[in-house]
């Protein structure tokens, strides 16, 4: 399914981030050695009346500088009307209403999507009365909330809800390998799809999707069926040099939602940037598949330790993605490009892998067995039973007493007991503690 996009716009200090924190109800951190993980993140998928959508801080893509305020605010709003399904332009009610506010005002009515004009920092019923002065804007769509306060915040996202578009997927869709190609602008992207697609001498058949541009490409490889997702976008990239940097992430969240198995494209001459974590921390997050495809491979000079030395800084980059297969390729050249496919089709069979439940518990014991949990507030941690209750990626619940006070550290240990036992290459697990009944 194609995640719909949510953003906050609006000047700085009108409550951007407080309002995404409050939707996004802040996880606790993950991990220490996710680095781009849990740093400053501003764009995150978030449920609301079990419906999923993206939602971005738009604040959080501001160029450092603040004294180009009002050229600022128009290139945020743009990229905002661009790019997302539902505007919600933050104004400050205590401040009151601001020229640059009034000149946003006047694009976002243009714009042919639902937007949403919200007076926040209404904290009581005085301040509504405050808030009257917006009312002179003559918008649809005008609320008030305290995001601070919580008041306001589910009549909106009520309202947000029901303005999403809906999306469905074709059975067709549900069969194939879905494959997101993403990394930064310049990896080599558009090179690699455009290779991919002739090396497999497919035709293209580009079935528009649903939103602007985004059109995805079918393509057959030994009797398989796969789905490119949004080539559209990545070969409009091509052209347009300009989109900023930070916000084509933008463009990966959205493809990698809908994947099976992605494909984070680094560029050989240039190693690991601290994007690249970025996306890949949110591939693994949203537990993809992965592989890691090393492009421009014939552009540096090589010796026997090349290959090492890569694989090292990329193990050390991105330790949380230690099962994830790396390739080294030339999208110019052609080298080694038949390897990705191969890569695709290994990791997709551990993503939909299922084990039986007896197999699981004869290596599940065993691992509880050799190294037991730390006792929680003094009392022993049992374990019951494990199962596996999904794929896409493989998740198992584990029966035990403390389902609450389970050890991160612990969890970990289990998945690399598991990915032992069973392989799971390339593909993300998750664990789900319950307590027994
Ligand atoms: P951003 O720059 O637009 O992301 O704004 P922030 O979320 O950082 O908020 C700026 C300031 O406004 C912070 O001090 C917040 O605590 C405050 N703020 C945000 N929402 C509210 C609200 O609903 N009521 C009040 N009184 N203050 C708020
Ligand atoms: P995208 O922005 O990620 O889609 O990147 P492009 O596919 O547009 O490639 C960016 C630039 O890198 C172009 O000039 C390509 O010709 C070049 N490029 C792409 N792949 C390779 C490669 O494997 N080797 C070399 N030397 N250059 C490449």
């Amino acid at each position: 399914m194609i995640l719909p996009i949510v953003a906050i716009v609006g000047r700085p200090n009108v409550g951007k981030s407080t309002l995404f924190n409050r939707l996004v109800g802040r996880r606790k951190a993950i991990v220490d050695d996710m680095p781009g993980v849990t740093r400053d993140r501003n764009y995150e998928t978030v449920t609301r009346f079990d419906v999923p959508f993206i939602l971005i801080d738009t604040g959080g893509f501001e160029p450092e500088s603040s004294d180009r305020l009002l050229q600022q605010m128009r290139e945020q709003s743009r990229l905002a009307m661009e790019e997302a399904d539902v505007i919600l332009f933050l104004m400050d009610g205590r401040a009151g209403l601001n020229p640059a506010d009034v000149e946003v005002v006047e694009m976002l009515r243009r714009v042919d999507k639902p937007v949403f004009f919200v007076v926040n920092k209404v904290d009581g019923e005085t301040l509504e009365v405050a808030a009257s002065e917006f009312y002179s804007l003559g918008v649809d769509n005008l609320l008030t909330i305290s995001a601070e306060h919580n008041r306001g915040v589910r009549d909106l996202m009520d309202e947000v809800v029901a303005a999403l578009p809906r999306r469905t997927t074709s059975p067709e869709e549900r069969e194939a390998t879905k494959i997101a190609v993403v990394g930064r602008p310049n990896v080599g992207k558009s090179s690699l799809v455009n290779r991919l697609l002739g090396y497999e001498r497919v035709v293209a058949n580009p079935t528009p999707g649903t939103t602007r541009d985004s059109v995805d490409t079918w393509f057959t490889c030994n009797k398989k069926r796969y789905l490119l997702i949004d080539t559209a976008g990545i070969r409009r990239k091509g052209k347009t040099t300009q989109k900023i940097e930070k916000y084509s992430v933008v463009d990966s969240l959205r493809s990698i939602e809908r994947a099976d198995v992605v494909l984070i494209v680094l560029n050989a001459e240039e190693g690991v940037t601290e994007q690249d974590e970025r996306i890949a921390g949110y591939a693994f997050e949203a537990g993809k598949a992965c592989i890691f495809v090393v492009n421009k491979w014939d552009a540096i000079e090589k010796d026997n330790s090349s290959v090492g030395r890569f694989v090292d800084k990329i193990r050390t980059e991105f330790k949380y993605l230690a099962f994830v297969p790396i390739v080294f390729v030339s999208a110019q050249t052609g080298q080694r490009l038949n390897r990705i496919m191969e890569e695709v089709d290994k990791v997709m069979a551990q993503f939909v892998k299922r084990v039986t439940t007896s197999e699981l518990n004869r290596v599940f014991s065993a691992a509880v067995e050799s190294h037991h949990h730390p006792l929680v507030m003094g009392r022993r941690v049992k374990f019951y039973f494990a199962t596996q209750v999904g794929t896409r990626p493989p998740t198992f619940v584990i029966f035990t007493n403390r389902p609450d006070g389970m050890h991160f550290s612990y969890e970990r240990y289990l998945v690399n007991k598991f990915r032992e036992a069973f392989d799971f290459t390339g593909t993300p697990l998750r664990l789900l503690f319950r307590g027994r009944e």
